[in-house]
């Protein structure tokens, strides 16, 4: 796929949309969706309805996960003769836990043009009230929605050091508390941000536990759109915590949590209790 000759391609302007309040989107946002020739949205209805509010009328089609393939030859072709698209997603900014991973790499791929316009991210405005460092943050997006896969994907995240950033939709956030508590322990530091930007926005910060119940204690406050911003770990394991925890890891996989203690203490050295307690806390969150 190449342009005709003489025409200059047109350029993809990746455009962040508000995650609640209309009135954060930008200036030259409104100014850029109005004047390209393409609106390509994660869904059509959702995004007529964003321009109609906007005061543009636009030319709209579709681009989320299940047709991004099909849709990427599309929105090439338009921009190959010199034609300017935008895309969005339904809020906030896009490819950030949202469609448009493929259509970018395609126009990496070819060497088009591309611009950003920048604006509201849950993942960035949650991480700014949090009172978390934020020199360094991890962000993991959804964690996977099975108790067994989402419990084993928060262990392998126990002991980063960075802050960890985590999007959640209302019908697991109770669980997803429930298992931070469960392998993260009752005090680990965290922020819940709910409906930011929205009527009912509402910031709990406290360890895991008080978190979890407050939510518990705040009627409808569980409903809406969660980021969860958590402290990484401030002490990281030792090598022998880490040998003792990967020891018992293997061992518990063979036999009950007395004898994995018991041999994880003689191979690694690590006194009975720790290690009976590790073995269970490691069992809990199995
Ligand atoms: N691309 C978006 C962005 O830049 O933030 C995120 C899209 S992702 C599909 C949607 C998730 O973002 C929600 O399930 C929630 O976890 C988070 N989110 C979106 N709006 C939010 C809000 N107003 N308050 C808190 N979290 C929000």
């Amino acid at each position: 796929m190449s342009t005709q000759p003489g025409t200059l391609p047109g350029t993809l302007f990746v455009i962040a949309t508000p995650i609640g309040n209309l009135d954060d989107i930008s200036a030259r946002a409104r100014e850029t969706l109005a004047r390209v020739d393409l609106v390509a949205a994660e869904d059509t209805r959702r995004a007529g309805q964003l321009l109609t509010r906007l005061g543009c009328r636009n030319r709209l089609v579709s681009l989320h996960e299940h047709n991004e393939a099909d849709r990427v030859a599309e929105v090439l072709e338009v921009l190959m003769s010199g034609r300017n698209v935008a895309l969005i997603s339904d809020a906030g900014t896009p490819l950030i836990s949202d469609p448009g991973y493929r259509l970018l790499s395609e126009l990496r791929r070819h060497d088009l043009p591309v611009s950003p316009l920048p604006g509201c991210c849950a993942a960035v405005a949650a991480l700014s009230v949090a009172g978390l460092p934020s020199d360094r943050f991890l962000f993991e997006g959804f964690l996977p929605a099975k108790a067994g896969a989402r419990r084993k994907r928060l262990a392998e995240l126990l002991h980063r050091p960075e802050t960890l950033v985590l999007y959640e939709s209302v019908h697991r956030i109770r669980d997803v508390l429930a298992d931070l508590e469960q392998v993260f322990g009752p005090d680990r530091p965290m922020t819940l941000a709910r409906e930011l930007t929205k009527l009912h926005e509402t910031i709990h910060r406290g360890g895991v536990a008080d978190v979890r119940e407050r939510l518990a204690a705040d009627p409808g406050g569980d409903k809406g759109e969660f980021t969860l911003v958590i402290a990484g770990d401030a002490a990281p394991p030792s090598v022998e915590q880490a040998e003792l925890e990967r020891v018992l890891e293997v061992l518990l996989g063979e036999v009950s949590v007395r004898q994995a203690a018991s041999l994880a203490a003689g191979i690694t050295g690590a006194g009975r209790r720790d290690a009976y307690r590790l073995a269970n806390r490691i069992k809990d969150r199995e």
